[in-house]
């Protein structure tokens, strides 16, 4: 037997016993006498001791090994007289009287560390070393109880799981599609999913009624810190419900979830409207973990000669309680802050009201105090508090601004990992107009069911229609989104032809389900959920690549196994590909 129990579990009730142990050497301690070896597997760390006097030759094997070399060892439980009451196996050690090396180890490329010296880079090319750290192992342990439990809940309130199939044509979710070429069909590509939504709509229209799955989903965007070009989702479908059965049924999830894993008790989720998020956070996905919600005064500011104010279509702001101190350095900061070329704010307007009660702007030339007391009222400022006020463009405003209200947030503390703050945010516009390519797109995507009382409104003013689409906010981060669908035949041809399609490239690329709608379909609807980054988020840290066991990097590449790679001639000429890519050398 290569082992009785494991690293983790051994502790006083058990001295005395023989017992046989296997794992990687931690580190060693050669105190001349004695040799001490830290024995590391997935479970912990056991304290195993070679004693020079008792047994020389094992001790002398014992202070040749190396760190990260899988050994064997058999010997009996000891009361540890030095104790380390930090760790489950710290107050008992193993007296060896029998070694095995079961292979040995090159000197890793950086340390076995909770905080190890290895870069991002050297710690992707080796992730079966990075994957040995204590943090990275409990991220997947971690990813792995989100998954059961997942599992756990869906399949008690009746939900049941299938498999799409990964080699599929197109599903628009707005990205462009990785394709594969197809041998057996000469010139002819599959598209990987970008999310199962036609599959789970099918399995609707086939009476599963409620549907999940944990998938992976394919995206080739442009790769930003947070995303993945591969990605897991948790699916999901329910035929005959509406909005509120698909947001009591996910918010059931999201509370079960935060319990189980996480012992954390969530209230009922508010409901916010699209509309309200972007006025009061300049936002689609509010962190709502604290307050400085915007304050509109356009119309309070105009007509005193300041020509910002004047020629602003919005001039809005924020309330930072107890913020009248900040000194003129902090100010300048924060200015340098919303004038970055990402935000591209004029400025940054701030309203000093000092604690004795007296108002002090940076804009004391056009207004006066009395004016300034009648800003404060708006804002509900009180003395001690700072307002900070931005100007412009609507749009660009409402963006630069929200910035500035989750920096506050950062600066202030107020956006604790270990507070979680979900909502639902609801009545997303159906579409969004594109005015480089003069056109409209789906907010959420082709197949989401306008809210009926607007459907009128697709011929008149399309722009203005509200869809049955709802997205899970947590803590700032969108966590997921669905929406009710079309389930008329002829609805989802409208909707293909006001987002440009002809009808024969509809019916080329979306046939199938509009035929399938004409076989009963019924009233469907669904939402998914970005399980890596839901894992982040549950895990306290913002990266999704700390929760998948081997992501790939910026550039979109696996440096471990050195993917993508070129492919061979012959493949090549199976496939029928002619690559025609310039030498960049010649
Ligand atoms: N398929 C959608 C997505 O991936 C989610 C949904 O509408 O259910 O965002």
């Amino acid at each position: 037997m290569l082992r009785t129990h494991t690293c983790g579990e051994l502790n006083l009730d058990h001295t005395g016993i023989t017992v046989t142990l296997s794992g990687w050497i931690q580190r060693s301690r050669d105190l001349g006498g004695m040799t001490f070896i830290d024995l590391r597997d997935r479970y912990g760390i056991t304290q195993l001791v070679f004693n020079m006097e008792t047994n020389a030759v094992l001790c002398e094997s014992a202070r040749r090994l190396g760190r990260e070399f899988v050994i064997s060892v058999t010997g009996t439980v000891a009361e540890r007289s030095n104790k380390n009451l930090k760790i489950p196996t710290g107050e008992i050690e193993i007296i060896v009287n029998r070694l095995e090396v079961l292979n040995s180890s090159k000197i890793p490329p950086f340390t076995i560390e909770d905080n190890t010296d290895g870069g991002d880079e050297l710690r992707m090319k080796y992730r079966y070393l990075d994957l040995r750290r204590n943090p990275v192992r409990d991220n997947l342990l971690l990813r792995h109880r989100m998954a059961i439990e997942t599992r756990n809940y869906m399949n008690n309130v009746g939900f049941i799981e299938v498999e799409t199939p990964v080699l599929i044509k197109s599903t628009p979710e707005g990205a462009r599609d990785f394709v594969v070429p197809s041998r057996m069909n000469e010139g002819q590509f599959y598209a990987l999913p970008q999310s199962p939504q036609t599959f789970k709509q099918l399995l609707m229209v086939a009476g599963f009624d409620k549907y999940f799955q944990i998938v992976k989903c394919f995206r080739d965007e442009d790769l930003r810190a947070d995303r993945q070009p591969e990605f897991t989702q948790i699916d999901c479908e329910m035929s005959f419900v509406t909005q509120d059965d698909i947001l009591s049924t996910f918010e059931g999830l999201t509370k079960y979830l935060f319990q189980t894993v996480k012992g954390v008790d969530i209230e009922a989720l508010p409901r916010m409207t699209f509309a309200d998020a972007m006025k009061y956070y300049g936002n689609d996905k509010p962190d709502i973990r604290f307050g400085m919600t915007f304050v509109e005064i356009t119309d309070l500011v105009k007509g005193k000669d300041f020509k910002v104010f004047d020629d602003a279509s919005l001039v809005a702001g924020i309330n930072a309680a107890g913020c009248a101190s900040f000194t003129r350095k902090q100010l300048d900061a924060l200015t340098d802050f919303v004038k970055r070329p990402q935000l591209g704010a004029g400025g940054l307007i701030y309203v000093r009201y000092n604690e004795d009660g007296t108002l002090k702007s940076s804009v004391d030339k056009f207004y006066s105090e009395e004016e300034l007391k009648k800003w404060a009222e708006v804002f509900g400022a009180k003395p001690g508090d700072l307002m900070l006020i931005l100007a412009g463009d609507a749009v660009k405003t409402r963006k630069a601004l929200s910035e500035l209200r989750l920096e506050m947030g950062n600066l202030l503390g107020l956006r604790n990992p270990e507070v979680f703050a979900p909502l639902w945010v609801v009545d997303f516009p159906l579409l969004e107009w594109d005015d480089e390519t003069q056109r409209y797109y789906a907010m959420h995507h082709p197949f989401t069911s306008p809210k009926p009382e607007d459907i009128p409104l697709l011929d008149s003013d399309p722009g203005k229609v509200r869809a049955n689409a709802y997205d899970l906010v947590i803590n700032g981060v969108e966590i997921g989104g669905g929406s009710i669908r079309i389930h008329n035949k002829d609805l989802q041809k409208k909707m293909f032809t006001i987002l440009g399609f002809s009808d024969e490239d509809a019916q080329a690329q979306f046939g199938f389900l509009m035929n399938a709608f004409e076989y009963g379909a019924p009233p469907h609807g669904g939402i998914a959920f970005g399980f890596d980054r839901m894992c982040s988020l549950f895990g306290g840290s913002d990266s999704i690549r700390d929760f998948i066991a081997f992501p790939k990097n910026n550039a979109g590449c696996d440096v471990m196994i050195d993917a993508p790679a070129p492919i061979k001639q012959e493949q090549l000429d199976e496939l029928k590909l002619v690559i025609n890519i310039q030498d960049q050398r010649e």
